[in-house]
């Protein structure tokens, strides 16, 4: 099974299963060669990418795509910069949007970069977080209590 007739999961574990055998000299030539032919294919699927130091950053940049979504991270000087990009095609306006949590500091939804999060249909104001009622987590929150 090649790694593109697998899920990302599968994938990760057989690269890492080759690797154990690799370090423990039980890989045979054949396998070898199919695992390194499975962790290039398990690159292209992520997409992974990384570039060199650039400016004043201090750690190199590297990005994945997964599920259509390129996550970047550098460091700088004064931080790690983490750099999300929604890039799944929304022709038909029928994508999700974007929730992310960072350090559990609870989590935000973004919509599309082209369009704006769907905003809650309590107060006009916030971006929804429920969208099936769509409500924000404020007047959830209001909702719950009253
Ligand atoms: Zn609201």
């Amino acid at each position: 099974m090649t790694t593109t007739n697998r899920s990302i999961t599968e994938a990760l574990a057989a690269v890492r299963d080759a690797a154990e055998r690799a370090r423990a000299g039980t890989l045979d030539p054949q396998a070898t060669r199919e695992a390194l032919l499975d962790a290039a294919a398990l690159i292209t699927l992520l997409d992974l990418r990384a570039f060199p130091l650039d400016g004043d950053d201090t750690r190199e940049q590297v990005v994945v795509t997964v599920h259509g979504v390129d996550v970047s991270v550098r460091g700088r000087s004064r931080d790690l910069f983490v750099h999300v990009e929604d890039i799944r095609d929304d022709r038909d306006q029928q994508t999700l949007p974007l929730s992310v949590e960072v350090n559990n500091a609870g989590e935000m939804t973004y919509g599309q970069g082209w369009d704006t999060a769907p905003l809650c249909e309590g107060c006009w104001d916030l971006p929804a977080v429920d969208l099936t009622l769509m409500r924000c987590a404020s007047c959830l929150g209001r909702r719950r209590r009253s």
